[in-house]
């Protein structure tokens, strides 16, 4: 057998639908209007997103019709492939069978153009001319700005202020396609400068940007929001991950007995599984799946199952999901597309009816086994990715110590080029496993809303 092999499917066979995980999975809970308490109507979503994504976001319809130019553009790096990890199985001296299938060939290098592509279509078909969205470790903002750039529509991003310091190329990456970024806390919305007038070194957080964007858009009715996680439209999009996965172990001969996904708003973990999940579901071939967070944001295993924002300024609609409150800061860790105080109330339903496995690992365990990666398979892997790495490793070496060949699969969510100074930081011994700020924790906790039935 070759060192590593690749599974590549043709183009004609990206997925002609997203697959909707909604359709099969029972029990899921409405998203609330935040001044009603009334579950949500897609015209409650029209003031910030067009007609068809406020469709998409509720809708139970199991198979929806990717438009044909967002194909052609997927067809720019999708099918992704699919690889075994030979080399990798070889360092660690296992009989499980490791497979990974790799986002980071994307132009912005994540999976995130999936949702980017479609979204920034649908606005572009509404007549909107501009988009306005959050962005953390700034994956989101630029692959945003990488939609908007190929639609004509401007961008306007709020980065999360520590973010911005720690990763200035992200914003270059940002500028460069044409988009406007703005450190958040800014001064631009009501919603940053109550902050600031509160805290004025503020670090910022995703609640915190996600609030000023959606201001934006609510002020301007030639802007739409854009979110790059948690909602259901956007997993829905994230379905093509999946769906090609499932076609990719059709021709190894295989079927993963374990999948597993780093989770930060979910869409990753939810793209890839959420396919796998559904056989499950309608024909019983059962996954076992893995969510791998941070320990220093630890949503789904340390949060509470209920219905809170997705923002600070309390502007989203109530949605349930694992939460560590919405006003909870997380610390600065360096995979800082994972630190969001909540999660896809999709994921969030699946870990609560024990479809997915929560696990929080600290960031130093995540580097170690992401440069193991590295130096097997070649590929240097983005921070959050490192976390399903972790877990997929740990499998992996379990299968050694009980004799036992399992097949892994692992979400390669994206690469990590822009974050070598946490690669920097980490061969250095100067990366330090930042705690999870439990007072932080208790008080957000605290002030979760009041609804009424929950
Ligand atoms: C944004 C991001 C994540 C986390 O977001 P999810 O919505 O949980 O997928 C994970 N990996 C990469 C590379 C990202 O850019």
């Amino acid at each position: 057998m070759p060192d590593q092999i690749k599974y590549l499917l043709d183009e004609d066979q990206i997925p002609l639908t997203w697959y909707n995980f909604a359709a099969d999975l029972p029990g899921l809970a409405p998203a609330l209007h935040p001044g009603t308490g009334r579950p949500l109507s897609p015209g409650d979503l029209t003031a910030i997103m067009p007609d068809e994504l406020a469709k998409q976001e509720l809708t139970t319809e199991r198979e929806i019709e990717i438009p044909g130019p967002v194909r052609e553009i997927y067809a720019q790096w999708r099918p992704s492939p699919l690889f075994r990890a030979r080399r990798l199985e070889r360092a660690l001296d296992t009989p499980a069978r490791i497979y990974y299938k790799y986002e980071g060939g994307s132009p912005a290098g994540s999976h995130k153009p999936n949702t980017a592509i479609a979204q920034a279509y649908y606005n572009k078909e509404a007549g909107i001319t501009r988009l306005a969205t959050e962005t953390g470790a700034g994956q989101w903002g630029s692959a945003l700005s990488l939609a908007g750039a190929l639609f004509g529509l401007d961008v306007k991003v709020f980065m999360v202020n520590v973010s911005y310091h720690q990763k200035p190329y992200r914003r270059v990456l940002m500028e460069t396609y044409g988009a406007t970024c703005t450190p958040s806390p800014s001064r631009e919305t009501r919603a940053g400068r109550e902050i600031l007038a509160a805290d004025p070194e503020c670090s910022g957080s995703l609640g915190i940007a996600t609030s000023e964007a959606i201001e934006v858009a609510m002020d301007d009715p030639t802007t739409n929001y854009a979110g790059g996680s948690v909602l259901n439209h956007v997993l829905l999009h994230q379905s093509v991950i999946g769906q090609e996965a499932i076609a990719q172990f059709g021709m190894a001969e295989d079927w993963p007995d374990i999948v597993v996904g780093c989770a930060g708003g979910g869409s990753n973990l939810g793209g890839l599984s959420f396919p796998f999940l559904g056989e499950h579901l309608r024909d019983g071939r059962t996954t076992r799946v893995i969510g791998a967070e941070p320990a220093a944001c630890p949503t789904m295993t340390r949060g509470r199952l209920a219905y809170d924002f997705g923002d600070t300024a309390q502007l989203t609609p109530l949605l349930k999901m694992h939460t560590l409150g919405h006003g909870f800061i997380p610390p600065s860790l360096h995979a800082g597309g994972l630190r969001y105080h909540g999660m896809a109330p999709l994921v969030s339903a699946a870990v609560e009816q024990g479809l997915i496995e929560p696990v929080a690992v600290p960031q130093t365990d995540c580097f170690a086994a992401g440069l193991r990666f590295a130096r097997a398979e070649g590929i240097v892997p983005a921070p959050e990715s490192t976390h399903a790495i972790q877990v997929a490793v740990a499998e992996a070496l379990r299968c050694r110590e009980e004799g036992v060949s399992r097949s892994i699969l692992f979400g390669l969510s994206g690469h990590g080029h822009f974050d070598l100074s946490a690669y920097e930081a980490y061969l250095g011994g100067t990366l330090a496993n930042d705690p999870c700020d439990e007072d932080g924790m208790t008080a957000a906790l605290a002030a979760l809303p009041d609804v009424v039935g929950t």
